[in-house]
């Protein structure tokens, strides 16, 4: 993990980006707005390089790019380095096939998107990849893998099997976007036939019971046109 530190000024962001307009509106923007120092890397074969230079706080990396694309550049760093990354796509439909295929982004941006967006998204990831070890997941919410049972702040949360499976599988990846094919296959090993509303009801069932037993804070995210996430 990389030692953060305490003044987000001083956190630097690996930007690789083959169109250097875009690549120089986010540099700015995360400048700007987000106080961050930026790199950038117009081509995916020398991200790699450029980052074992030295090591970014956060990679915002392309989909498509000249010499190494964006799947295999994130293949790759996550191969050596658990350094928050964040994946920018041109298309929406894009980001199932990638979340189908388990890379590793922390998050997932559209093209065209606004840099403002992109600013929050950074500070949100890098705000939770700080988060040490122990203080992963809110302290309140309290799982029990071996007897099935979940319980808030001592509460214990009534949740049906196919509940508490969801509400572990969201929380052993705080922040991770999970797809709602993927949550279909983290819920049922039998393989059956569930639909994309299925799966909604569900969430929605849980999300009301933790509702019920933390009216104040919302574990449970959903994220536009991709699924679901655990936001700590
Ligand atoms: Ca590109």
């Amino acid at each position: 993990m990389n030692e953060l530190p305490m003044d987000d000024g001083q956190r630097c962001i690996l930007i690789v980006e083959d169109e250097p307009k875009i690549a120089a509106l986010l540099a700015d923007y995360l400048q700007a707005h987000g106080g961050y120092r930026t790199r950038i890397v117009n081509r995916g074969d020398e991200a790699l390089d450029e980052f074992r230079r030295a090591p970014p706080d956060l990679v915002l990396l392309d989909l498509m790019l000249p010499g190494l694309d964006g799947i295999e550049v994130c293949k790759r760093l996550r191969a050596e380095s658990s350094v928050p990354i964040i994946m920018v796509t041109a298309r929406v439909e894009e980001i199932d096939r990638l979340l189908g295929l388990e890379l590793g982004a922390d998050d997932y941006v559209c093209k065209p998107f606004s840099p403002r967006e992109v600013v929050a998204r950074v500070k949100a990831v890098l705000r939770r990849s700080s988060l040490s070890e122990a203080d992963l997941g809110e302290p309140g919410l309290q799982i029990d893998s071996e007897r099935f049972v979940a319980s808030y702040k001592g509460k214990p949360l009534d949740l049906t099997p196919v509940e508490f499976a969801l509400l572990r599988s969201l929380h052993a990846k705080p922040g991770r976007v999970f797809s709602r094919e993927q949550l279909m296959d983290l819920m049922y090993s039998d393989y059956r036939v569930v639909s994309d509303r299925a799966v909604d009801a569900h969430v929605k069932n849980l999300r009301r019971k933790l509702t019920a037993a933390a009216p104040d804070v919302e574990l449970i995210e959903s994220v536009y046109g991709l699924g679901y996430r655990y936001a700590p």
